[in-house]
């Protein structure tokens, strides 16, 4: 093989790798909230923004919340907005521990067995199950999963190459749908676990 078609290889491998990646975005403790329960926690305000997050539309806003739980307290608890049909409050296993509740590993949007929690502000506060811990999933557009060869609600495994700690998460769930932006969202617990500092790339592998 001459020098010529050795350079061909490598930058098709690369173009490859390069096409193939996916980038990594770890999501804190939040909570999304819906119009009645904001009025009981946010009385005569307007959600206001902070900044812009990776998926179009969505925001971290300059309000937060304290979570109450039976075992403890986790305060300064980001309001993403915008306001949803459905209030859910989203923590990493660690929090569900300082918290003292079991909440389900789920998709954001299936309340079903989420658990009890309480939400306060210095106006009022809220006590429903809509606690869960987030299932990580990948947002990508349906011509970014025909690209990878995924489809929307698909398990997949994905690689993460990080310094002394790369990863390999399994049941990663596709989440295939107009308008979402490239991206694997993991939480805090899985962040610390895999060594994620800075900017980070995962793929899916087989
Ligand atoms: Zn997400």
């Amino acid at each position: 093989m001459d020098r010529e078609q050795i350079r061909a290889i490598v930058r098709e491998v690369i173009e490859a790798m390069f096409e193939s990646s996916i980038p990594v975005g770890v999501s804190n403790r939040h909570v999304h909230l819906c119009q009645e329960d904001w009025d009981i926690l946010f009385p005569n305000q307007a959600i206001t923004k902070k900044s812009d997050l990776k998926q179009t539309g969505e925001f971290a806003s300059e309000q937060t919340v304290t979570l109450v739980g039976p075992k403890g307290v986790i305060q300064n608890v980001r309001v993403l907005g915008p306001l949803r049909k459905q209030s859910q409050v989203e923590v990493s296993l660690t929090d569900a521990r300082t918290l003292g509740v079991k909440p389900p590993i789920v998709l954001s949007g299936h309340l079903e067995s989420a658990v009890e929690i309480t939400l306060c502000t210095e106006n009022g506060e809220v006590t429903k199950p809509i606690c869960i811990v987030a299932k990580r999933h990948i947002h990508m557009s349906p011509e970014d999963a025909k690209r990878l060869h995924v489809i929307d609600g698909e398990s997949v495994s994905v690689e993460l190459q990080t310094p002394e700690r790369t990863t390999v998460f399994s049941d990663v769930i596709i989440r295939a749908v107009p308008g979402f932006v490239l991206e694997l969202h993991i939480d805090t617990d899985e962040a610390n676990a895999a060594n994620v500092q800075g900017t980070v790339m995962a793929r899916i592998v087989q």
